[in-house]
């Protein structure tokens, strides 16, 4: 049998990021949970390669357990990492690794967890998501592609959080900002319209709308920035040096917190650059909302390195999840300060753990 490390290994070594196909990674972590007695149902989404995987053991509809997680990682170009980011690399306790942290060692602590369980009681679903890390998008189909299918309320999804255990983060809502104007000959500038200055004052009133809904405080039990943040990511206009450009695009991204209402938020977005630019709603996740006191919180407290329970400051797949009448909460082995950095590494003592936690939890929930 090989240890957990060895198949953290593995998992790092199939270079899973998200704009490449992940068949490979899924067909081995399929093959993993039905080696285990697990049936494994594939749900394509679009784009090659791209697939969540469903994994079930135990009787159906009878509110066991949900273990969740993304099987893709974010790029590492342009990052100084010091070793082969798809070779896991032990460096005393720390193994390095594109997603040692974020979120394959939970995978395979979980594919340990589960090789040798005894029959269960109550049904132990296993779901692998594709596309996490740019927009939930596995997540989001799984909503549709499993809307009629009885799944258990408990779940827990495995993101890097130090064992701390979190019941709450905000959504994620992208949408596209363009000015247009007019072009004109750059030696008439008179004659045009410049889409790019247009955009100068959208960022303002960007600015001052940023503002105002920082006034709104809610969740300040919870939150660092207990208010929907916002962000001007990316910036597009202008073809030439001697062009009046007539075209200019924003990207922004804002955090809406459980409970908004994201199509209002857009709308108001819409309404603060009516006379300068078009708003075009592009994507968005939920916010988790988790109550507190649930039975898995209480199982999983012994475990927890804080004795509180807190939010992730970034959006899951729990968003999509609670879609779907789960409740998840958000626990894992690794940090997320070091998740999407150079050199990633998750400690080899907490990855061990995990296995032994994962098990005590299937077995107060599904034995
Ligand atoms: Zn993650």
């Amino acid at each position: 049998m090989s240890s957990v490390v060895d198949t953290l290994a593995r998992l790092v070594a199939s270079p899973t990021v998200s704009s490449r196909p992940l068949t490979e990674l899924a067909a081995y972590v399929a093959d993993r949970c039905e080696a285990a007695g697990f049936r494994v149902e594939r749900f394509p989404i679009e784009g090659e390669g791209k697939l969540n995987l469903v994994c079930s053991r135990g009787p159906r509809n009878t509110d066991g357990l949900v273990l969740s997680g993304h099987m893709d990682v974010v790029p590492v170009e342009g990052q100084p990492w010091t070793s082969d980011p798809f070779r896991l690399t032990a460096r005393g306790s720390r193994l390095v690794g594109r997603g040692s942290a974020d979120m394959k060692g939970f995978i395979a602590a979980t594919l340990h967890a589960v090789e040798a369980l005894p029959p269960l009681q109550r049904e132990l679903v296993l779901v692998w998501t594709c596309d996490e890390e740019v927009g939930c998008l596995g997540s989001r189909a799984l909503v549709e592609q499993l809307a009629d299918r009885p799944l258990p309320s408990a779940c827990l999804i495995g993101e890097p959080t130090s064992f701390r255990i979190l019941r709450m983060h905000p959504g994620h809502t992208a949408v596209r900002v363009v000015t247009t104007g007019r072009a004109a000959h750059s030696s008439k500038p008179d004659l045009g319209e410049n889409a790019i200055r247009k955009a100068g004052r959208v960022l303002e009133r960007l600015d001052q709308l940023a503002d105002d809904w920082r006034r709104d405080v809610r969740f300040a039990d919870l939150l660092d920035r207990p208010f929907v943040v916002m962000n001007a990511a990316t910036i597009h206009g202008g073809v030439a040096v001697n062009i009046v450009p007539d075209r200019c695009t924003i990207e922004v991204g804002f955090r809406p917190l459980p409970g908004m209402d994201e199509a209002a938020l857009v709308a108001a977005m819409r309404e603060r650059l009516t006379d300068l630019a078009t708003v075009e709603f592009v994507r968005g996740t939920p916010a988790l909302l988790t109550p507190e006191g649930t039975e898995l919180e209480a199982i999983l407290r012994p475990y927890a390195g804080d004795p509180t329970v807190g939010a992730a400051s970034f959006a899951t797949d729990g968003g999509n999840l609670h879609r779907l009448g789960m409740a998840p909460l958000v626990f894992g082995p690794g940090s997320i300060d070091v998740a999407h950095m150079a050199d990633e590494w998750v400690d080899e003592g907490e990855l061990q753990r995990t296995v032994p936690i994962l098990q005590e939890i299937i077995a107060r929930r599904c034995g």
